[in-house]
């Protein structure tokens, strides 16, 4: 029987063991097991809503194990250290801290990415990263306890409570922008006065603009409904330092902050480079041939944030869900025409668009064909921002169960009238 291994389950390893599964899973002669550290998946593109409280992380989960039920796939928790290429297997630290090896014929890693702090001191020490739910989780619960803490003890602060974000791509400007609804909200549930002009926060963006990957008239409309929401987006502001009270910038004083959040840059995980001798970039992405294969293991495929996958442009597909997606369907067809002896398909990344939510609103631009670019803004990029969600659920779940899911959600968040969660979705 062929062993498949996925490891990772999030926004490819996830798309690719359920695909795999449905395509596969009931032949007899291939098993597929998705591993991954977590039991459930959350998208990770929601991860700033998980920390603010918009997204209900026990109405909008996955678990791991039911999904494999259901999809003819076998599900390992566990945290994936090692590759033993010369015996073909996977070495993991299961559920029950044992470290535990498990065989392969095929290898999918899909494991994602961390954050970057450039090596910047102190930055390891001080700083909360947006990396995974449990991360999210964490955000939330030292936020809440900030502003607790505020309202009980507000000689502790300054005037106000100050939060610097480091970093202005999509994770930083969508997770600020939702922070002065999250301290409303509080504010009202806890009737206690508290309220969104109680909260300084800061963008901290290195070059001149924040949002590289959006036309610059578009990052300058977003600076502008940043600014409109009170928020001060700090650009040319490069970060050499990070201490208890705050970060140390090149030129200027110390911008001084009691919540301090690292979103600057991504890279794969540490031990991923050269791991089991394998090719990896500067980042420690694995690198990977256009059929998404190692450039030394045909057995062992890379896909999502992890993997180094060079383009007709020159350069790399980016650190997206929208790229993991593309991959995972690539791979999937792959790992099929592998086992079947057929020549395999050369991953292409299509750039579809870029579309940041900032709280009620949205705005970005979506590629049409031929390339040329739309603009969009105000409800219409709001429903599209969303509905990017519900299809990669879709992809997981079907549509019936997304439109059930979908209207749980939101008779959940209503439910929850005593929670200090914005009602949406
Ligand atoms: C706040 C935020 C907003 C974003 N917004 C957008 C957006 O609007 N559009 C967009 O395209 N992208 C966005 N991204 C980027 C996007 O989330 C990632 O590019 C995408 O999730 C990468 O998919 P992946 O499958 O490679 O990794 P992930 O989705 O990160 O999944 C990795 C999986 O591997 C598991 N894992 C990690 N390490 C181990 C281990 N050692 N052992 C076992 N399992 C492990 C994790 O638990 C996880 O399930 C955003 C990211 C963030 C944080």
């Amino acid at each position: 029987m062929k062993k498949i291994i996925i490891v990772g389950g999030g926004a490819g390893g996830f798309e690719l063991a359920t695909d795999l599964g449905n395509k596969l899973g009931k032949n007899q002669e291939v098993q597929i097991t998705l591993i991954d550290k977590n039991s459930y998946h959350i998208w990770k593109p929601l991860l700033h809503e998980v920390a603010t409280g918009v997204l209900d992380e026990q109405v909008d989960n996955i678990y791991y194990a039911a999904q494999a039920l259901q999809h003819h796939f076998q599900f390992t928790q566990g945290a994936f250290t090692n590759i033993d290429r010369d015996n073909k297997q996977v070495v993991i630290v299961d559920s029950n801290n044992e470290t535990i090896s498990i065989a392969y014929d095929i290898l999918v890693i899909a494991i994602g990415s961390t954050s970057n702090d450039f090596g910047t001191p102190g930055v390891k020490e001080h700083c909360i990263f947006l990396d995974d739910q449990n991360a999210a989780l964490q955000l939330r619960e030292l936020l809440l306890s900030k502003f607790a803490d505020f309202c009980s003890n507000t000689n502790k602060f300054e005037d106000k409570i100050r939060v610097a974000i480091v970093g202005g791509g999509a994770t930083g400007v969508e997770l600020a922008s939702e922070l002065p609804h999250m301290v409303d909200e509080f504010g009202t549930c806890r009737q206690n006065g508290m309220c969104s002009d109680q909260l300084d926060i800061s963008v901290i963006e290195a070059t001149d603009r924040i949002l590289p990957a959006l036309p610059e008239k578009t990052a300058l409309s977003i600076t502008k409904t940043l600014e409109n929401q009170g928020i001060h987006v700090l650009t040319k502001t490069m970060i050499t330092k990070a201490e208890r009270d705050g970060f140390y910038p090149k030129e200027g004083d110390t911008i001084k902050a009691d919540i301090m959040i690292w979103t600057a840059g991504v890279k794969a995980p540490d031990y991923l480079k050269e791991i089991a001798s394998l090719e990896s970039s500067r980042s420690n992405q694995l690198v990977v041939k256009p059929t998404l294969q190692t450039t030394r293991d045909d057995n062992i495929f890379v896909i999502g944030d992890c993997a180094y996958a060079m383009q007709d442009s020159g350069r790399a597909s980016p650190p997206t869900a929208q790229a993991a997606h593309q991959m995972a369907k690539i791979c999937c067809s792959n790992i099929i025409r592998m086992i079947n002896n057929q020549p395999m398909k050369s991953f292409k990344y299509t750039d579809n668009g870029t579309i940041i939510s900032l709280h009620d609103t949205a705005q970005g631009v979506i590629k049409l064909a031929g390339k040329s670019e739309m603009g969009v803004k105000g409800w219409f990029a709001m429903i599209i921002h969303r509905l990017l969600y519900r299809m990669h659920q879709a992809n997981l779940i079907g549509i019936f169960r997304t439109i059930r899911f979908s209207c749980a959600s939101k008779v959940m968040y209503k439910t929850k009238s005593s929670s200090i969660f914005t009602k949406r979705n």
